[in-house]
């Protein structure tokens, strides 16, 4: 390809609306264009990208025996009603109506499809395991788009539908889909976790996310350096130290306590650290109030809290309304003698605080001596504590460190949800008919794409790895009238071009300095100048991106150094 024919229209200035690195090159160096919030085209460059990222997912799929179909973007309402998720999937789907004023929506993930199409295509036990999966575009109303390929409203997703006969042969797919993920994020060249995740909405019994690990990423992980634990921390747990005090139980004192609100004005006024506190917070959920009482030091992990109380949504509720309902202001809320209607839900630590100081439900008073079983009791104990950056591993007990990511790929067992739902059965050897037990793998190419750029680029642009590079080279010359530094570049572009690199000669009639510019923020792997030395001695220049290293080599070398370096980086 000729840069000078190249469709790629490159900016020199951010545009204001990129909060993110990847965002602002993917526009800058003319990967993609916006069309609407959240809706892209991709230029050729970035399609370049998006191609290679789903080759590779292409091939690891095939390797463990799956089976590549497409299906439809649009569809009809039905299905959605069979699985309940019509009415509780909420505004990120997108819905439409058809000309007879039948609803439809554009599928955000295709559970419903798949299944319906297993139910009426599958009969017998012999036809499984089976593995399907397609490369698709995808809809999700979401409330915040942003960061570009990051959060789309419209994305590029593999999907893949596993249905086994029975848990054990979830396991194995399970497993093998697992694997695939981690062939396919090393071979795109990407520092890469997986995480057990909470299962979230989709439901199921157990769940792995594969993340990028970007400073710039939405989610928070908790990990071991000790051990292989890791976990998102919506997820993560941590070993709980009890300390085996010796103190004896003193007696509930009520104490006054002006304009004392927070668990920082509690330490100091009680001189107490905040381990030694009770901090409780009111949740409203669809199942009544809810108190949550926890140690000062603590924060609530409101997923854990939703998933203990097996409720649909957990809402903080204000200040006003806590006033409303318990009487006194928010910092003076405790667990002792609560309205009864209240579910009260203890972290797991709480009952070991001995002595502790907690509200009193009456405003500027707290309790002084306040224990566990002999001043109140929880309708539930659990662990519902955010996880902190030095809490002990739950596995080995090494400290647990805190970093972000990018969440690039789910994987999710979700057993016999969807089969039993849209009654999807096969008959077992035996002749019962039974449960499909499924699973479901996704990852966002899109979003694979713009994490491969948080993770490797500098000041002056990506730093593709070679693997998922939209080329592999740029031939650069540095005088764009010298004929002969031409004929070399042309040849030196067949040369490459014959084995299989994939190359852009930058032909333009620009300065060599801008030509070095775009080629530092395209990110092309490797650099190649053709100047007066190539003319004087026989040498080119080749710059490697990723290192700046620069070698200097005879022209008669180029073709296989070039051709041995960008093939180390492929292989399958
Ligand atoms: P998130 O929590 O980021 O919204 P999710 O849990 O909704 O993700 P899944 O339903 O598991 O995502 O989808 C599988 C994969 O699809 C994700 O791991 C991610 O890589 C990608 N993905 C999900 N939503 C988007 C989006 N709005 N834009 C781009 N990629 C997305
Ligand atoms: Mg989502």
């Amino acid at each position: 390809m000729k840069m000078s024919q190249l469709f790629s229209p490159t900016l020199r200035e951010t545009p204001a609306d990129a909060e993110i690195i990847s965002h602002q090159y993917m526009l800058r160096a003319g990967f993609i264009r916006k069309v609407a919030a959240g809706i892209y085209t991709y230029l050729p460059l970035g399609y370049r990208v998006i191609r290679k990222i789903e080759q590779i997912v292409r091939e690891e799929m095939n390797k463990k025996g799956a089976q590549e179909l497409l299906m439809p973007a649009l569809q009809p309402a039905e299905l959605w009603h069979e699985s309940g998720r019509w009415d509780i999937y909420g505004k990120e789907l997108m819905r439409l109506r058809d000309r007879h004023e039948r609803d439809f929506c554009l599928g955000p993930t295709h559970e419903e499809v798949i299944t319906d199409l297993v139910k009426r295509e599958v009969n017998s036990y012999r036809q499984l395991p089976l593995l399907l999966y397609q490369i698709q575009t995808k809809y999700r109303d979401e409330i915040r788009p942003r960061f570009g390929l990051m959060r789309g409203r419209e994305f590029i997703m593999k999907d893949l539908y596993s249905f086994d006969r029975d848990k054990e042969g979830l396991d194995e797919s399970y497993k093998k889909m697992y694997d695939a993920y981690c062939r396919i994020f090393e071979r795109c060249g990407l520092e890469y976790r997986s995480v057990e995740a909470d299962s979230g909405a989709i439901g199921g019994s157990s769940s792995h996310e594969f993340m990028v690990i970007a400073d710039s990423g939405e989610s928070v992980i908790a990990y071991c350096e000790n051990c292989d634990y890791a976990a998102n921390v919506e997820k993560a747990t941590f070993a709980m130290k009890v300390e085996n005090s010796k103190s004896v139980l003193q007696d509930l004192i009520k104490v006054e306590t002006p304009g004392v609100r927070t668990v920082a004005e509690l330490e100091q006024f009680f001189n107490l650290a905040a381990k030694q506190i009770l901090k409780t917070l009111i949740y409203e959920t669809e199942k009544g109030f809810v108190a949550v009482v926890l140690r000062g030091d603590r924060n609530v992990n409101e997923v854990k809290l939703q998933n203990v109380l097996d409720s649909k949504y957990v809402n903080l509720v204000n200040e006003d309304r806590v006033k409303e309902l318990i009487g006194c202001e928010v910092g003076s809320i405790g667990p002792v003698n609560l309205q009864e209607e209240i579910i009260l839900v203890a972290d797991r630590e709480v009952p070991y605080v001995l002595n502790a100081i907690c509200g009193a439900n009456e405003t500027n008073r707290h309790y002084q001596n306040v224990n566990y079983g002999r001043d109140f009791e929880a309708n539930i104990i659990e662990d519902i504590a955010l996880v902190e950056a030095g809490d002990p591993c739950p596995k080995c007990q090494g400290p647990l460190h805190i970093t972000r990511g990018i969440e690039v790929g789910h994987i999710f067992k979700l057993g016999t949800k969807y089969s039993a739902a849209l009654e999807a059965t096969f008959l077992d050897e035996d002749g019962q008919a039974r449960y499909y037990e499924m699973g479901c793998y996704g990852i966002g190419i899109g979003r694979t794409a713009a994490a491969a750029i948080e993770q490797n680029h500098d000041e002056h642009g990506i730093i593709w790895p070679v693997s998922i590079a939209p080329y592999h080279v740029v031939i650069i010359q540095v005088h764009d009238k010298e004929e002969k530094q031409k004929e070399i570049c042309e040849e030196l572009y067949n040369q490459l071009t014959d084995n299989g690199i994939e190359v852009v000669y930058d032909d333009r009639k620009e300065r060599v300095g801008v030509k070095f510019k775009d080629a530092d923020l395209i990110g092309f792997p490797l650099r190649i100048v053709v100047g007066p030395k190539t003319i004087n001695d026989g040498t080119v220049e080749v710059k490697i991106r990723k290192t700046g290293e620069q070698l200097v080599l005879p022209l008669t070398d180029v073709n296989s150094w070039v051709n041995n370096y960008i093939t180390s980086f492929l292989g399958k």
